[in-house]
């Protein structure tokens, strides 16, 4: 299969362009690109890149010698001269270390997971130099996206980044990696069933800026990602295009908001307590299942189309292998009563339907029986 350039119509990659939501939108990302061998997609990609000169390649212990090696060599070819540097954890001193060993490079590129893409991310933010994403798997939506999750002290944190210049989406290797990394991409992307709900009613209710374009590259990445499910996840290009489309989404607001309501809150609210063994879509994934049931129990605006009842979240989920219950992460009935009780604290100003009809602790425990998030005792 040759290279194929993932191209979304509603927007012009790289240009600011006129929105009928009445800003100027400009997304920073200029290509993205998909195919089935990382070596025909970097002869395409490094050979365009400008201006030539010292580059910095992020990479993982594992990551290293799937890819990162590949990726230095072909940056030598093209008369870069690259520097490999290894980050293991998504915190400051990493990103700090990085900043120091980048400084002087034109250009920064990740290669890796999730860590890895955060750290280049911000640091490059930091730099002022643009990075380039070069996923080894798709286990949020971050590949494409302007946030980038850094540990400060214990806390994770999401902190606005600039997204990247260039997305290089490598099938097989997406393909090959754990499951559960997989997994964990299909529960963020799914749970944009509860966050694109959360937009609206903050839009009705607050009267908050709303984007249509925005709103439908978020709503269309959420039926890619059923469509991913549905055939038996064979088809990579759609968890990849409904990736990218989230992050790009996010780019076009700068903002998480169409990707991130009260599941989002849950989930920072169990890092933040640090409980558990969770990814973050599988913490998100419980949210979402949680936050639509609790939609259900209120007088909600009127359904769109693309909302999943709690059932259908659970059914996908479950399909997929992400986890459907708190133990299945290791949080506890407790803290997970706290944190549909207090996360929407986390944020005050993002409305959702947390604090829209917020929970009391009996309401708190019902919704964990109702939704099978826990048993009886
Ligand atoms: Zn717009
Ligand atoms: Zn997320």
């Amino acid at each position: 299969m040759p290279p194929l350039l993932l191209t979304v119509p509603e927007i012009r990659l790289g240009e600011e362009f006129d929105c009928s939501c009445g800003r100027v939108h400009r997304v920073a990302t200029r290509q993205i690109l998909f195919g089935d061998s990382l070596d025909e997609l970097l002869d395409l990609v490094v050979g365009e890149v400008e201006p030539r000169g010292p580059v910095v390649v992020v990479t993982g212990p594992k990551t290293r010698a799937i890819a990162g090696e590949t990726v230095k060599v072909h940056f030598s070819k093209h008369g870069f001269d690259p520097i490999v540097f290894e980050a293991e954890k998504a915190d400051l001193a990493t990103v700090s270390g990085l900043e120091r060993v980048a400084s002087g490079c034109v250009l920064a590129v990740a290669v890796g997971g999730g860590t890895v893409i955060d750290v280049c991310k911000y640091a490059a933010h930091r730099l002022g130099i643009p990075f380039i994403s070069i996923p080894t798997t798709i286990s949020h939506d971050g590949i494409s996206s302007p946030v980038a999750s850094i540990l400060i002290g214990s806390r994770r944190t999401s902190l606005m980044a600039t997204p990247p210049q260039r997305v290089v989406i490598t099938a097989p290797l997406i393909s090959r990696s754990p499951q559960r990394l997989i997994a964990s991409g299909c529960a963020d992307i799914l749970a944009k069933s509860t966050s694109l709900r959360d937009w609206i009613l903050g839009h009705l209710v607050k009267d908050e800026y709303f984007c249509k374009t925005t709103f439908d590259l978020t709503a269309t990445a959420l039926l890619e990602i059923r469509r991913f499910i549905d055939a038996g996840g064979g088809d990579i290009s759609l968890l990849a295009s409904a990736a990218v489309r989230c992050g790009l989404a996010m780019a076009l607001v700068e903002s998480s908001r169409p990707c991130s309501g009260a599941e989002h809150l849950f989930s920072h609210y169990i890092d933040m307590v640090g409980e558990g063994v969770g990814l973050h879509g599988e913490q998100v994934g419980l949210g979402a299942i949680l936050m639509a049931a609790r939609y259900e129990d209120f007088d909600s605006p009127p359904q769109q189309g693309f909302e999943l009842t709690f059932q259908e979240l659970r059914g996908y989920l479950t399909r997929v292998g992400a986890p459907t219950r708190i133990e299945d992460i290791k949080v506890s009935e407790e803290v997970a009563v706290k944190a549909l009780l207090e996360c929407k604290n986390l944020r005050p100003e993002r409305y959702t339907i947390l604090h829209h009809a917020p929970l009391t602790p009996p309401g708190a425990y019902n919704l964990l029986r109702k939704t099978g998030m826990a048993e009886e005792l």
